[in-house]
């Protein structure tokens, strides 16, 4: 099959950056959590970019091992001093008030007021990220500098929550491609006001899906997640027992927008397709990067690498969750997530697609010395009038390897070249009877 699109060109590269930045500040104010019509919200402004269905799961629905909780809503959060002002807003931020806190609303000494708040000592002026979804809590989060600050007196606290039985609401799209087989694109979407974790994987999903959806047929369907961390993959994967053996790859998407150079984790498998085709990437894309083994902690592959399911799903990130002091705190702002770090992950995603779509393994039709080239003007081919000249070495390469035990990014591994030039020297290939496609699946 042919090649796909080529990687965007430098302007829309930066072009797509600021607008993968448009999105994530709008989406920026609203109060998300695991449940709720912040979660709802979200989704009514991702489906001005692109066709999400919205599903909504009762409360106390099981899910594999797991309930869905109750939906969480929140109207206002303050502390008042005791000249009645709002010291603490949740107007100011919606990070002040600690995610699935129980309604309150009455007097509270400074020291009863201390026990329900959280601030970070070694960064007194940004507010941390707290929640207690499965505990029945209330709390505040705040400066610690503005904490040290409190005078000792009466306060009132009012967090204005309703917990009650409601949905779990997440976003579904599925762009059916030529095949049933299927690439997985999951993205965490419940944290509220944190742009790199988790708004840039949010947005850059989003435009990953418009641009599936502008940019003709695949051979691959592709589905996209837009869930509540956790509890939502589990609940996607309970529901949709049947779809999950068309998943052949997949990719958690997170923290996508720092200035960190991209980290892949693999699939708990490790040497997955998706494995294979990320390190690629990564390697050829000539900038540092890191790949790491499988580990049963961080985002929703956690859920989908399980054993029961064992799925070929990796993680892409910039720098990894909690290795940066930004992570889960107010400084993971606007101004972290950057339109040139957002744009060089979002042309890495599509550079693997490129990779999947157009990975496969072809047997040479003639096999018993080298066919020759010349004659079939495949010399002329090379450095010729295309602006992407098929390299000698490629068609030898892949001449050589196309065995039927190794497919066209195994051939690319061991030339040591770009998949795209293996890939052209393929299609060449194909087009002269010297390669055809072997049916069976599986083989490298
Ligand atoms: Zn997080």
């Amino acid at each position: 099959m042919a090649t796909t699109v080529a990687p965007p060109a430098a302007a829309t590269a930066v072009d797509i950056g600021t607008e993968v930045h448009r999105l994530i500040a709008e989406l920026y104010p609203i109060c998300r959590s695991i449940t709720g019509d912040g979660f709802r919200e979200t989704l009514r402004r991702l489906r001005t970019h692109a066709p999400l269905s919205v599903l909504e799961v009762p409360s106390g629905t099981p899910v594999l091992d797991w309930i869905v909780p109750n939906e969480w809503n929140i109207r206002d959060a303050y502390v008042k001093d005791s000249r009645g002002e709002r010291i603490v807003d949740s107007r100011r931020s919606n990070l002040h008030v600690m995610s699935y806190s129980i309604p309150v609303h009455r007097r509270v000494s400074l020291a009863e007021l201390k026990a329900h708040c959280f601030s970070l000592p070694d960064h007194p002026d940004w507010i941390p990220y707290r929640t207690s979804y499965y505990n029945e809590a209330w709390g505040f989060c705040l400066a610690h500098q503005q904490l040290e600050a409190l005078a000792e007196g009466e306060y009132e606290v009012c967090i204005d929550s309703t917990l009650a039985p409601g949905h779990l609401t997440y976003g579904e799209l599925l762009v059916l491609g030529t095949t049933s087989q299927e690439i997985l694109i999951s993205c965490h979407t419940c944290h509220p006001s944190l742009c790199n974790d988790n708004l840039s994987g949010v947005a850059v999903a989003t435009f990953l899906a418009r641009h599936v959806l502008d940019s003709g047929p695949r051979r691959y369907s592709y589905r996209f997640l837009f869930i509540p961390g956790t509890i939502g993959s589990i609940t996607w994967l309970a529901k949709n027992e049947a779809v999950v053996p068309r998943i052949k790859h997949g990719l958690v998407l997170a923290g996508l927008g720092d200035a960190g150079s991209l980290h892949y984790k693999r699939s708990r498998q490790g040497d997955a397709d998706i494995d294979r085709a990320v390190s690629h990437v990564l390697r050829h894309a000539g900038r540092s990067h890191e790949v790491m083994d499988f580990t049963p902690y961080g985002y929703d592959e956690r859920q989908y690498c399980s054993p029961g399911y064992d799925l070929p799903v990796g993680c892409l990130s910039r720098t990894p969750y909690g290795r940066y002091p930004q992570y889960h705190t107010s400084a993971d702002d606007l101004d972290f997530v950057r339109p040139e770090a957002l744009a060089d992950s979002y042309a890495t995603c599509l550079a693997v697609f490129d990779v999947l779509e157009g990975n496969e393994t072809l047997l040479n039709q003639s096999p018993r010395g080298e066919p020759q080239l010349g004659r079939r003007g495949l010399y002329g081919a090379i450095g010729g009038q295309s602006q992407q000249p098929v390299d000698e070495a490629a068609l030898l390469w892949v001449l050589n390897l196309s065995d039927g035990r190794h497919d066209l990014l195994a051939i690319a591994e061991g030339a040591g070249l770009p998949f795209a030039a293996i890939r052209r020297a393929a299609d060449l290939l194909v087009a002269h009877d010297l390669l055809a496609v072997v049916p069976q699946q599986g083989a490298r």
